[in-house]
């Protein structure tokens, strides 16, 4: 007669908790690059066409005027570290004036590697900026070299340790798919990620845009996209890393921009893209724990009702093998997991 004993298992889910200040975006598509990245177009991707800086700090100021609750203030879509320096005053002036005010409790903008240094990253410090986002994509030469990057792998990672190290947060963007980058390379990239403790990650896996130089190797042949189903997987793998290690994922894959969406030739789209990711880094996070055992009763958040089973019942065939079918969970107000398992 078996004499199988039935043990609880009490689990946080991994994510640390959201950051509950609002962002506002301001999008300057293109400002301060030094060139065109091959798989890039700021414009498609976030529906922003460029603007006269004049014109975009009026529309700025008058929108932050209009603002109640406290927000964050984040200046993306291009390089803000490439603009002169004037410029760049423009923005950080009108943010300062608007923290003088009260309600902008945040600043952070996002710039390329090669376009930081120690001297810049004091100035905006004074300047009033909390977090600097490195435009990373990926750590590996070859493929930054494929993806018209201009720089070694060793920029990036000097450029992050250097944010780091100058007192600022630190995010890290990135790209999994460019030309020539495999699941190995990928997986390297997160650990070097890891190992860097940005504050916060954004991951787009790379899709091919009409008109870009990447659209111009996709029809010759050059390039493969990553499938869907790869890309969901590796991000998934590497979102519940990032957990793990308390770092915030704060954006997965590109926002469904209508222009974006018209001009999408191939590659790893999808509008549920992000909750795709969150169920397979939540079906790993409850594999990894069982180890091998089998689950006889599941409790679970309320909140992951959706996200267990994943979009169109993804992650059903896996969780079976766990034990975790249909007749044998149940979801409760609170925020543990509770989970039998035969030991
Ligand atoms: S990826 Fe960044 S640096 Fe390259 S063109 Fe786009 S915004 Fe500029």
């Amino acid at each position: 007669m078996s004499m199988e004993k039935i043990r609880t298992l009490r689990l946080a889910h991994p994510e640390p908790e959201r950051q509950k200040i609002r962002l506002v975006p301001v999008f300057l598509p293109f400002a301060g690059c030094p060139g065109r990245c091959v798989f890039c177009d700021q414009q498609l991707q976030t529906g922003v066409r460029p603007q006269a800086s004049s014109q975009v700090l009026e529309t700025l100021e008058g929108r932050l005027s209009r603002e109640e609750k406290p927000y964050a203030l984040g200046f993306f879509g291009g390089t803000f570290t490439g603009l002169d320096e004037r410029s760049q005053n423009l923005f950080l002036n009108l943010a300062a004036r608007f923290r003088a005010s009260g309600q902008l409790q945040h600043l952070r903008l996002s710039t390329r590697p090669d376009r930081i240094d120690v001297d810049t990253i004091a100035r905006l410090r004074r300047d009033g900026v909390d977090m600097i986002e490195i435009g990373v994509q990926t750590f590996d030469t070859d493929v930054l070299r494929n993806s018209g990057r201009g720089y070694a792998g060793q920029v990036a990672e000097e450029a992050c340790r250097m944010v780091r190290a100058g007192g600022l947060e630190l995010g890290i963007q990135l790209l999994p798919g460019l030309p020539g980058h495999g699941e190995a390379t990928w997986r390297e990239d997160v650990g070097k990620a890891l190992r860097l403790a940005p504050s916060v990650i954004r991951i787009y896996p790379c899709v091919v845009m009409a008109g870009t130089e990447l659209d111009r190797m996709f029809i010759r042949g050059e390039y493969s996209p990553w499938s869907l189903d790869l890309a969901v997987a590796e991000t998934g793998w590497a979102v519940l890393r990032f957990w793990e290690a308390g770092i915030r994922v704060i954006r997965l894959g590109l926002a469904s921009e209508r222009e974006m969406l018209a001009k999408l030739m191939a590659g790893p789209w999808h509008p549920a893209f992000g909750s795709m990711v969150r169920s397979e880094a939540l079906r790993l996070f409850l594999q990894e724990k069982l180890a091998g055992r089998k689950v006889s009763r599941a409790l679970l958040p309320r909140r992951l009702q959706g996200e267990l089973w994943g979009h169109g019942r993804a992650n059903a065939p896996a969780l079976e093998h766990l034990g975790i079918s249909r007749d044998r969970v149940a979801f409760w107000p609170e925020q543990d997991i509770f989970l039998d398992v035969e030991e």
